[in-house]
């Protein structure tokens, strides 16, 4: 816009600015003196004339008040999404395909890595080792004389020899061959060293390689769904000496006294597939025992019997559970607890590595989840993930 502020003393500056305030009763069109004069209280409501061009105008400008709609607005832009359903899919794809990407690349990255730690330690080893592959060369040809015995061959081809003086004359070549005992004996050596060196850096131990494929976990990937569960720690059904807090997925101790006190989870655990995550927290490595995991209603929340449990502790001990691995510190990790009430399964995992599970098949109808703290300090936070 090219129209000047004829007000005095505006010094005809552009109108660039517009204000939207509703409860401003000046003249809405304002040059940059105006703004200062009559717009004072109206900052937050100014529209820049050059900004309407921007693309993001809407969700950026000061037009749009309302925190809810320019949130909204800024969303349809940023995804570009319509109005169809087709292309809300396209952007979750889209989403879900750059993620994937860039697990592709981490993992070529890494894999890269290693190989090259790999060969480089190969290659030294193989510079160092003293093996001389032309010296062998050279003296299985000196030893087997291809040419001598071409030529021998030869002669009686050209028909210049007789059968009989052919003959003996290979049966000398041979017997000479034979005869180089000591030279042969070398060679030897140098054989055996040749089979031993080939072996060693070219046969590849596959069980490495088998071993890592098989160690790659997709288990991870189980979390990502849309369709979340929605469970807390039971105000309700937990020992007096507990806190609950930050909307009841986190129980702290704050108590001082030692015991087994514990809380339930406010769910029945009966059919279907439920995944959730514990972060287990001591507070002080000393004061080391929270124990976690499913178990059956009706508990004394006061002292807990933790060995009717199937469960586990930060101690590593295992409750009507196998121990399938351990850990060299249990203390600040995050558990997954999965229970398959289809299976009647139940394991806790760490890192997508099974720690523990129950062996056979769990016998109740129902479960549920709960954690146990001792001691001072102790805390454990739940994620909902199936
Ligand atoms: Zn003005
Ligand atoms: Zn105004």
């Amino acid at each position: 816009m090219r129209a000047f502020c004829k007000i005095e003393g505006h010094y005809r500056k552009p109108y660039a600015w517009v204000c939207t305030n509703p409860a401003c009763e000046n003249t809405r069109i304002s040059c940059s003196k105006c703004l200062t004069v009559q717009h004072r209280g109206c900052l937050g409501f100014m529209l820049h004339i050059e900004d309407i061009e921007n693309p993001n105008f809407l969700s950026n400008s000061n037009w749009i008040h309302n925190k809810e709609v320019k949130e909204a607005v800024a969303l349809l832009k940023k995804y570009n999404l319509g109005t169809s359903k087709e292309q809300f899919l396209q952007a979750f794809e889209d989403v879900v395909n750059h993620e994937f990407n860039e697990i592709v690349k981490f993992f070529n990255e890494k894999l890269n890595e290693k190989k090259e730690v790999i060969i480089k330690q190969f290659k030294e080893a193989i510079l160092a080792e003293n093996l001389n592959i032309v010296d062998f060369e050279n003296e299985v040809n000196r030893i087997y004389d291809k040419i001598s015995f071409m030529s021998i061959l030869n002669s009686f081809q050209r028909e210049e020899k007789e059968l009989d003086s052919f003959n003996s004359e290979l049966t000398t070549f041979f017997n000479n061959t034979n005869n180089m005992k000591s030279q042969l004996s070398k060679l030897e050596v140098m054989a055996k060293n040749l089979k031993t060196f080939t072996k060693k850096y070219l046969v590849v131990d596959s069980t490495l390689f088998s071993e890592f494929k098989e160690s790659i976990s997709f288990d991870i990937f189980n979390r990502y769904s849309p369709f979340t569960a929605n469970w807390t720690w039971a105000p309700e059904q937990k020992s007096a000496k507990i806190t609950l807090c930050e909307n009841n997925l986190k129980v702290k101790k704050l108590d001082n006294s030692q015991g087994y006190t514990g809380v339930l989870g406010n769910t029945k655990m009966s059919e279907g597939v439920y995944q959730w995550e514990i972060s287990a927290s001591t507070g002080n490595g000393e004061h080391n025992w929270i124990s976690f995991g499913i178990t059956t209603p009706n508990q004394n929340f006061e002292k807990m019997d933790f060995n009717n449990t199937c469960s586990m502790s930060t101690k590593g001990q295992a409750y009507y559970m196998t121990r399938i691995r351990e850990l060299a510190d249990y203390d600040e990790k995050v558990y997954l607890c999965e229970l398959d009430m289809n299976k009647r399964a139940f394991t806790i995992s760490y890192k997508g590595k099974v720690l523990c599970k129950h062996q056979g098949q769990l016998k109740e109808d129902a479960y549920y989840p709960f954690v146990i703290l001792y001691q001072q300090g102790n805390s454990v936070t739940l994620k909902i993930i199936k």
